[in-house]
């Protein structure tokens, strides 16, 4: 366990307890309608994680209530990546659709309470009915059906004796609750579709919101832990066990961040798209985050389990850098995996003064790995050495082999070029060399100086392998689309070679190629005629290298100057460009603030992570606000605001985070709170480190637009004051703000004035 529980873990302690549960089971939910991500590997340790630490268990449940996109094979590779990762499910896997008889006797209980009711709405007046979130939605005339006609629709339903969406079941919750989800959620829709086990045998399929909870306490879940998307449908999940009365213990649910990764797309969807459209090979291509694509690439299970622990658990969703989990794996096989000699781009040396053969032991690990082991290296007249180590025209800092400069081939001889051989092209094609019979590695009395070790594999023996070099499938951190795929993220090289250890040693084994990076035999396509190495990880970060070396390219003095004098800005660079572009035409913002997003790094990816999450949840909630406004707030909020607190703070002494202004920019587009009191919730953020969510409760500073309460108090300022009314009436407009006033006083400026607008014209001229 890690050093430091997580707040999950701390709720089970705290459970056990108070003897709330004697024993601690959980559950992996998934729905078998792709392969498992790495997001998934970060709620199989959580789930199976805590089980294991509190001697309970954790359950595999195939959540597969959606015929249209299940499948075997899904549940197959779910079953593979948690068993690859380490974790038992124990005798059995579980199925939602093994409780469909269950859940659907539930469904007829509710029914016979007059909780449940048979809905005849079609899909949009359905979303019509629901309201908005400031206005209450209105309940269907069918919900007034007897409980005898609804018991009948249901069975019937159920027989398949209706079209798909001519009805649906529908708890009777509360048209008019804050939380949408709780306005009569669907319980059952008709579907007529093969199911991959239940076959044709049902006609009608539970929701997600229905069957969740149910499956949770037929299989006596204790914590049934999910992602943040479904805090909003927590009501509904409590609102079905309670109403039902269900003998406790009876399990709740509890939310945490999920796991996002740049360069990649993480939804089973978009994964799903890639591998239909072939713009990868398969759900297991080394280049996907997936799990079979990480175990073909040939990253540990103890990497990922490692990544997921460092990750930690919190309730703000945000971005981790590809490159922590590649450090994981680079530290997890810096210490297990052999090292040896590997030439990817060959160029021949012949050493002319080197007759026979001979046979080199070397050892597979350094000094500071405190592993055994060895092989015999072949060495010759002919051998190969990487075409980048030689230069004829080296610059300053080059270490390796020149006409000049004697290099050490590793474990082996110090090599001096006597001959550059070219063809008519003028490319190298070979170097003649000499070298040193007193400088071999370990016994060298020759005293002469070399600035590196290369390495290299005997012609005569190397075999050849086939690698495969796989970069960022993506070309942008945050991709959008297919467009922005990464065109180089695989190339193949056919004629690299090895020394003969690699090839006879190989079982499921992960090498280093010194100088090159870790490799792993492809478990599918490997065979003896053509074996095929994967690269797992180069040794170093190269990428960020690469990309800060870009960014940071100095702008010419001269053109500096010009600056200042012309008041002129600097140019956008490439990157900033690009994020610019999106700024002001997808996200439409202004090109003021897309100007100061798009040159800040920091503000600028403060702002998508706030965006990240905000489009998430408005997935998740479909349509309950206006996402394109919240963008565009979350914009100004974080360019003017957000930028004055970072002149005086670095990012990570913020009290806030960019979750948490996104949730604020939410509640102002929910209108649950006004503009005005979003100000006054953003200091105290900035200042308290409190939650918006939490600063509004505390402080009761919501938004009131329930004409109910607005209403009387109208009424009772219209009642107090008769003659104003009275001039207003007989034509003093000016009036009209008087009781507009007097409203927002009594509300303590918490009255929706558009709503208080409204509803004081109405009073007025009634
Ligand atoms: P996707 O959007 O990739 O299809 P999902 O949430 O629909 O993911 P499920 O199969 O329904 O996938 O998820 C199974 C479990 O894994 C759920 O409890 C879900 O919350 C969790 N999970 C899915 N994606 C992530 C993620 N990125 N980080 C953490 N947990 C995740
Ligand atoms: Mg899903």
């Amino acid at each position: 366990m890690s050093e430091h529980k997580d707040f999950l873990r701390t709720i089970v302690e705290e459970d056990l307890k108070s003897n709330k549960y004697k024993k601690i089971i959980t559950r992996f939910p998934p729905e078998p309608n792709g392969f498992p991500h790495i997001g998934h590997a970060k709620s199989i340790c959580i789930n199976f994680g805590i089980a294991r630490d509190y001697n309970g268990y954790c359950n595999l449940r195939m959540d597969d209530t959606n015929p249209t996109t299940e499948d075997t094979k899904y549940v197959e590779a779910l079953k593979d990546a948690v068993q690859w990762l380490g974790f038992n499910w124990g005798d059995n896997v579980y199925f939602t659709s093994d409780y469909f008889p269950k859940i659907y006797n539930y469904a007829i209980e509710l029914v016979k309470m007059g909780k449940a009711y048979v809905d005849s709405l079609n899909e949009e007046e359905i979303r019509e009915y629901r309201g908005t979130v400031t206005e209450a939605g209105k309940r269907s005339v069918y919900a007034q059906r007897s409980i005898e006609e609804n018991l009948d629709l249901l069975e019937r339903m159920k027989k398949g004796e209706f079209k798909e969406g001519e009805h649906v079941l529908r708890a009777k919750i509360d048209m008019s609750a804050a939380n949408m989800k709780m306005r009569d959620p669907l319980l059952y829709r008709i579907r007529h579709a093969h199911h991959f086990r239940t076959g044709d045998e049902w006609c009608i399929y539970p929701m997600y919101d229905f069957a969740h909870c149910l499956s949770d306490y037929i299989e006596g879940v204790s914590h049934s832990i999910c992602t943040l998307e479904f805090e909003n449908n927590r009501d509904i999940y409590d609102w079905v066990l309670d109403t039902l009365n269900l003998t406790p213990p009876r399990p709740y649910q509890h939310e945490f961040a999920r796991l996002g990764i740049n360069y990649t797309v993480m939804s089973k969807r978009k994964l799903l798209e890639l591998v239909n459209g072939n713009y990868v090979n398969g759900w297991d291509d080394p280049r996907l985050p997936t799990i079979a694509g990480y175990k073909r690439r040939g990253y540990t299970p103890e990497s990922i389990l490692n990544f997921c622990d460092q990750i930690g658990i919190a309730k703000a969703n945000s971005m981790v850098d590809v490159s922590q989990l590649e450090f994981c794996i680079r530290d997890d096989l810096n210490k297990k995996a052999p090292r040896v000699m590997c030439v990817l781009d060959p160029l021949k040396i012949t050493i002319e003064n080197y007759e026979g053969t001979e046979e080199i032991e070397a050892s597979y690990y350094p000094h500071d790995v405190p592993k055994e082991g060895s092989r015999k290296i072949p060495f010759s007249k002919k051998i190969y050495i990487e075409r980048e180590d030689f230069m004829e025209n080296p610059p300053k800092e080059y270490n390796r082999l020149t006409p000049e400069q004697s290099v050490r081939l590793r474990h082996a001889y110090i090599i001096t070029c006597k001959e550059v051989i070219k063809d008519t092209n003028g490319n190298i094609i070979e170097i003649k060399a000499e070298y040193n019979p007193n400088s071999k590695s370990g016994q060298d009395t020759s005293g002469i100086k070399v600035k590196s070790a290369i390495q290299w594999v005997d012609a005569k023996e190397a075999k050849q392998i086939e690698v495969r070099l796989y970069d960022r499938l993506y070309k942008n951190e945050a991709p959008e689309g297919l467009e922005d795929l990464n065109p180089n993220s695989l190339s193949i090289i056919k004629d690299a070679l090895v020394e003969p250890a690699v090839i006879t040693d190989k079982v499921d084994e992960r090498f280093q190629f010194e100088r090159q990076g870790y490799f792993y035999a492809d478990p599918i396509d490997y065979s003896d005629e053509k074996p095929v190495f994967n690269k797992i990880v180069g040794l170093k970060d190269s990428w960020a290298k690469k990309t800060t070396k870009v960014e940071t390219k100095p702008a010419p003095k001269a053109e500096l100057k010009k600056e200042v004098i012309h008041g002129e800005a600097e140019p956008l660079t490439t990157k900033q460009q690009v994020l610019f572009d999106k700024y002001t035409t997808k996200l439409k913002l202004n090109s003021e603030v897309a100007n100061i997003l798009a040159r800040d790094e920091v503000l600028s990816s403060f702002y998508e992570e706030a965006l990240d999450y905000i489009s998430r949840l408005h997935f998740v909630n479909q349509l309950s606000f206006n996402l394109e406004n919240c963008n565009i707030a979350l914009a100004n909020i974080v360019a003017n605001e957000v930028a004055k607190e970072l002149k005086e703070k670095k990012i990570n002494e913020l009290k806030f985070t960019a979750v948490e202004i996104a949730e604020l920019i939410k509640m102002v587009d929910e209108e649950t709170i006004s503009n005005k009191i979003a100000k006054q919730v953003f200091e105290e953020m900035a200042q308290s480190g409190e939650k918006p969510t939490k600063i509004v409760e505390d402080k009761g500073l919501i938004q009131i637009s329930d004409p109910n309460i607005i209403l009387p108090i109208i009424d009772e300022i219209i009642a107090k004051n008769p003659e104003i009314k009275e001039k207003y009436k007989g034509g003093n407009q000016k009036l009209f703000g008087f009781f507009v006033g007097q409203v927002l006083k009594a509300t303590e400026g918490k009255a929706n004035p558009k709503v208080v607008n409204e509803l004081v014209t109405k009073q007025l001229n009634s």
